[in-house]
């Protein structure tokens, strides 16, 4: 028998014949597999690793468990590498029919999907999408940032004054 394992997440799968089953997902999600946030992080981020189990509550089909990885994002403050834990506690009434989401049981989220097949590695990263930071930062950088005084030096260099007009013109044709 197969176990209730699988080591690839790229997988589609039936919710409705895995939650009679109560299947298990456990797996991970490695940067080269990713493709909707790969962009958004860098290729020495952990893969994300996911843990969950199909079940029913009602009539719905409810995915829950674990994701979590250990990502690395750029600081837009200095550039430099930030480390980015990520700890998803899931709980999704995974759903193909819009009109359903006002009926969900309480405590889970809709995950809405097309046809009978969902995709496994979609749905991961769906959900690491809604945690990542739209822009990453350090709490505290480990780089020191240009002081003010740097900046004085700089308001000393001569200053091209530009024609505030011209200005508005250039940013019209943006
Ligand atoms: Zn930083």
């Amino acid at each position: 028998m197969l176990p209730n394992m699988s080591k690839t997440l790229q997988i589609e799968v039936d919710p409705k014949l895995c939650a009679g089953q109560e299947r298990v997902i456990l797996g991970e999600l490695p940067y080269a597999e990713l493709k909707q946030i790969q962009q958004d992080i860098d290729p020495s981020s952990s893969p994300i690793k996911v843990d969950l189990m199909f079940s029913r509550v009602g009539k719905f089909v409810v995915l829950t468990g674990r994701i979590s990885s250990n990502l690395v994002l750029q600081c837009a403050a200095c550039l430099e590498l930030t480390d980015f834990a990520v700890d998803i506690d899931v709980n999704l009434a995974v759903i193909n029919n819009e009109e359903l989401v006002s009926l969900l049981p309480d405590g889970y989220e809709p995950y809405l999907f097309e046809g009978d097949r969902l995709i496994m590695s979609e749905l991961v990263e769906s959900e690491v999408v809604l945690v990542l930071p739209s822009i990453a930062r350090h709490d505290v950088c480990p780089t020191q940032l240009p002081k003010s005084s740097t900046s004085k030096d700089f308001m000393l260099e001569p200053e091209v004054k530009k024609n505030p007009f011209e200005a508005l013109e250039s940013l019209k044709l943006k």
